[in-house]
């Protein structure tokens, strides 16, 4: 026993050090991922795995990113669950959701949310659709969404809800999603100038300046919903934020919590490229 459990404290020292050359021969400063910078594709990949993790998108949903280089373009992965994105799944769309590439793989139906909203919104550079369960009865009960404690204060005074009945016509199928650019108008114009929109009996739109502001808006909306519902079953009389306390967002854009959440999804990738070298 004694032998073998020193066996195993070498071999640990000797992995220690080295990595702790690597470390030296690394230009990436201490304390950092070696994967600190990334290629807006890999944090699109990271944004993606992030959401299925924390339970905002399941097999349906998406996020996209506005291309630095021409802005009216953006990246969206092919059609496919969230948790299964890599690089080679992220395609490049133009605002009409036409992919660049004519061989391009199958697209997800409601690509048009992103194309539109990226037209209307200048300043939003990463757009989540999701159907988050936490979110789903404020779109259908009347009951607002409303900021309740200080992670959503960028909400505002409430989320508005998109009611597709209003502006589908009389297409008689796909009478829920929004399938072409017409409906996906109609829903940046609900979103307005707002961070998010519920989409009735659907789901819903969060939009933000960066991949890590719209994952950490995503998730702290989500949470916000649970939170409130808590709160309404306890009390007829809940204190939200009042329009002072609800005007302010999360001070770093959600960075932090982007560089924890990152983290483990990007080297759960690291080990499945060295599984696959090896
Ligand atoms: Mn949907």
């Amino acid at each position: 026993m004694k032998s073998s459990s020193l066996t195993r404290r070498d071999l640990l020292g000797s992995m220690l050090k080295a990595s702790a050359v690597v470390a030296i021969s690394s230009p990436v400063a201490a304390g950092q991922s070696p994967h600190a910078s990334s290629t807006p594709v890999e944090d699109l990949v990271a944004a993606n795995r992030i959401l299925a993790q924390q339970g905002i998108l399941d097999g349906y949903g998406h996020v996209s990113v506005r291309d630095d280089a021409t802005a009216n373009r953006y990246l969206l992965s092919r059609s496919l669950a969230p948790a299964l994105v890599t690089a080679t799944d992220v395609q490049y769309y133009d605002l009409d959701s036409n992919p660049l590439d004519p061989a391009a793989q199958p697209s997800f139906i409601e690509r048009f949310i992103h194309g539109e909203i990226y037209r209307a919104r200048p300043d939003v550079r990463a757009v989540v659709h999701s159907h988050a369960p936490s979110l789903i009865p404020f779109g259908v009960t009347g009951i607002p969404l409303k900021p309740l404690y200080h992670m959503t204060a960028f909400v505002g005074e409430a989320v508005p809800v998109f009611e597709i009945r209003k502006v589908r016509g009389n297409d008689p199928k796909m009478l829920m999603v929004v399938h072409n650019p017409a409906l996906g108008l109609a829903l940046a114009k609900s979103l307005g100038a707002k961070p998010a929109v519920l989409m009735r009996g659907h789901g819903a739109v969060i939009v933000g300046s960066s991949l890590p502001h719209v994952v950490g808006r995503s998730v702290y909306l989500a949470l916000n919903a649970t939170l409130q519902a808590q709160a309404m079953a306890l009390s007829g009389n809940v204190n939200y934020l009042d329009p002072q306390e609800a005007r302010e967002d999360v001070p770093d854009n959600c960075q932090r919590a982007w560089e924890l959440w990152k983290r483990p999804v990007q080297e759960a990738g690291c080990r499945k490229q060295e599984a696959g070298r090896s």
